[in-house]
């Protein structure tokens, strides 16, 4: 008989503000050790404790489960966040983004791109060309769930990312995310710094150059992140929220993973 697998989702907020979340696709075996360390994390989490935690639990149809490959992965390393996000432009200027849509997405991340500065549940679409806001909900943004590495095959990528120094589930969890946000109708990029105040990694993804960190894209201590998704159409939007937020995803396979390097701006 197919084995059932449920999609397991965590969201932590106070005063109505979110303060984490994770997205799982778990077996039944394993519905309650995973719903209690994500329970667990955003209690434990830095700054305040939430308020709110929930927590959801959803079937998932077998037959619509795709499978996927992980994008291949580049870590840069720059002196300071100047540095970093001058970095990211770039990437994301290669990757097809106009310089006013870059600005655009920079801005949002720097000021808070939820309502009155504060940070977004989900993330920022953004016209890549026009740098127009396509998501609609500024407070909630588009929420990608539904996707994990395959459970046969997530020893093995474990494994090999914990030997690369990329181990960490909040690693692992953002390369997923942006796996899957690469696989979507209309995607050209996505730039990404988180909202932990001690958490200054980011990056930036492209269909072509895959998954590229950068560890620097934010100054200590700030409290602001998101993510934006820059698109090549506004038609696109439908089915990219469908694909996102429904469309479950398992990843099979990691892609390359290329040794650190250093950059500095006379670089290229
Ligand atoms: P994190 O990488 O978890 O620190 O998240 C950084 C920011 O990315 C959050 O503040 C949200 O704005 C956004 N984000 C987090 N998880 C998701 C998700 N599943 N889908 C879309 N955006 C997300």
């Amino acid at each position: 008989m197919e084995r059932l697998l449920y999609s397991l989702r965590m969201r932590a907020s106070r005063g109505g503000y979110h303060q984490s979340g994770a997205e799982k696709v778990v077996t039944a075996d394993e519905v309650a050790s995973v719903a209690a360390a994500l329970m667990a994390r955003a209690m434990n989490s830095s700054g305040p404790q939430p308020d709110a935690v929930h927590c959801s639990l959803e079937c998932l149809e077998p037959a619509s489960i795709r499978h996927a490959v992980l994008p291949d992965i580049a870590t840069f390393l720059v002196s300071d966040w100047r540095a970093g996000r001058s970095l990211a432009s770039r990437l994301l200027v290669r990757a097809g983004v106009s310089d006013r849509a870059v600005r655009r997405g920079m801005g949002l991340l720097a000021g808070g791109a939820g309502p009155d500065g504060s940070v977004m549940r989900g993330a920022v679409v953004m016209h890549a060309q026009s740098g127009e806001r396509l998501e609609g909900d500024a407070s909630r943004g588009i929420r990608v769930s539904r996707m994990d590495l395959d459970s046969e095959a997530r020893p093995a990528i474990e494994a090999l990312l914990t030997v690369a120094g990329l181990g960490h589930h909040r690693v692992i969890e953002a390369l997923v995310l942006a796996a899957k946000v690469l696989n979507a109708p209309g995607i050209v990029a996505e730039l990404c710094w988180s909202d932990d105040p001690d958490y200054v990694i980011g990056y930036v993804a492209d269909p072509y150059y895959g998954y590229q960190r950068i560890n620097g894209l934010k100054e200590q201590g700030d409290p602001l992140g998101g993510r934006v998704f820059f698109v090549n159409s506004d038609r696109v939007l439908d089915p990219l929220l469908e694909y996102l937020e429904r469309q479950p995803v398992l990843f099979t396979a990691l892609g390359r993973i290329n040794p650190a390097k250093d950059w500095c701006d006379a670089d290229e």
